[in-house]
């Protein structure tokens, strides 16, 4: 059985010009749970000094998971442009 992060690596991605989700990092530090650090299967959440959050937007898989979860209106949250984000191979 082939687990998750051997199909990730199938994915291709194009980089949007500008990150397709906006994090405000103010809002991440009176988070009280931080679930996107564990939520987004892509891990584009990664742990920041003093309880903050770094976002990453280029591996993102569009899923919509983050903004779902963050319950701190901390996310400006858009489909990247036409033609560029995640195209998905099946393998
Ligand atoms: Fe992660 Fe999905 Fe949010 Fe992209 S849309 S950052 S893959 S949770």
């Amino acid at each position: 059985m082939v687990n998750v992060s051997v199909r990730l690596r199938h994915n291709r991605y194009r980089l949007d010009r500008e990150a397709h989700i906006l994090v405000n990092s103010e809002e991440c530090l009176n988070c009280p749970h931080r679930a996107c650090l564990t939520a987004c299967p892509a891990q584009c959440y990664l742990p920041h000094a003093e309880d903050g959050v770094a976002f990453n937007y280029e591996a993102c898989l569009e899923c919509g998971t983050c903004l779902l979860i963050c319950d701190q209106g901390a996310l400006i949250w858009r489909y990247p442009r036409g033609g560029c984000g995640v195209s998905f191979r099946f393998s």
